[in-house]
């Protein structure tokens, strides 16, 4: 079974047509890195599968769950507590790491397991030191995210989505606000995910990196996906004139 599939996903902004007649589909342990141009739509259905934006058209079907499905009159979406609770095990990191300012770096990690999941706090915080060992970052518990580097801000905030148990993590462009000699630490914490097959839905623009985690990639383009397979197929001999273009810009 899917864990996460989309169809004829559709979305506007005002009059502008965004995404159009999205499809795709997400197995348990696969990668799927998308790229494409700037402006052709990614972080927004990456925003429309976590309902941080709503679609106009189309289905998504999370975990088995319809949350989202075309009806006669429009897009009809859960009510808002199923929606939280299906949405609950869909983590998100974001480019700008998005961590709790005046949280510690470990409050950062237990504050929704305790909060939403209800978990207590000796459970929350035994989870979060185990991952925050994970992520190379025992040391910085008691630390405050002004502290951190981008790389270190960075792999608080993946430790903090892997703290609620995510059955799809989630990352748009990752590495895109960090140093050059910052971003390695943080692929290579996105790798070691992927070598346990956890589910990942990476935006990105490291082609190197999405040829080594990806188990497929799709490439969009003005607010389609215009190409789609395995790293090899899309990222090293693309068929599609418009793919090897943008390949060729990057380099
Ligand atoms: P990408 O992540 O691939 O660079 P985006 O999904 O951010 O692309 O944006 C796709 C298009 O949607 C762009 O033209 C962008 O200007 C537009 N867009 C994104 N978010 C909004 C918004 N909240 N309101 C209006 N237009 C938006
Ligand atoms: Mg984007």
């Amino acid at each position: 079974m899917s864990i996460l599939e989309v169809k004829k996903l559709n979305k506007s902004f005002g009059s502008t047509h965004i995404l159009k007649d999205i499809d795709l589909s997400l197995e348990k342990g696969d990668t799927m890195a998308i790229i494409g141009p700037s402006g052709s739509g990614k972080s927004t259905l990456l925003r429309c599968i976590n309902c941080l934006e709503r679609a106009e058209k189309g289905t998504i079907i999370l975990n088995g769950i319809t949350i989202a499905e075309e009806k006669e009159n429009g897009m009809e979406y859960l009510k808002d507590d199923e929606l939280r609770m299906a949405r609950l095990h869909l983590g998100m990191v974001f480019q700008n790491f998005n961590l709790f300012p005046h949280l510690t770096v470990l409050e950062n990690l237990t504050l929704a397991p305790m909060n939403v999941d209800k978990k207590s706090q000796t459970e929350a915080e035994k989870t979060a030191r185990e991952l925050l060992a994970k992520v190379g970052l025992s040391d910085k518990s008691d630390s405050y995210p002004c502290e951190l580097s981008g790389g270190q801000s960075q792999r608080v905030a993946i430790a903090r989505a892997l703290a609620m148990d995510p059955d799809i993590l989630c990352f748009d462009e990752p590495t895109s606000a960090l140093d050059p000699e910052l971003t390695g630490e943080v692929l290579q914490v996105i790798k070691e995910l992927a070598a346990e097959h956890m589910t990942m839905l990476i935006v990105t623009h490291e082609m190197g990196f999405a040829k080594e985690v990806a188990s497929q990639v799709v490439f969009m383009d003005d607010g389609r996906i215009t190409g789609r397979g395995t790293p090899e197929e899309l990222l090293v001999n693309p068929k599609e004139e418009r793919i090897r273009a943008f390949l060729n810009k990057l380099l």
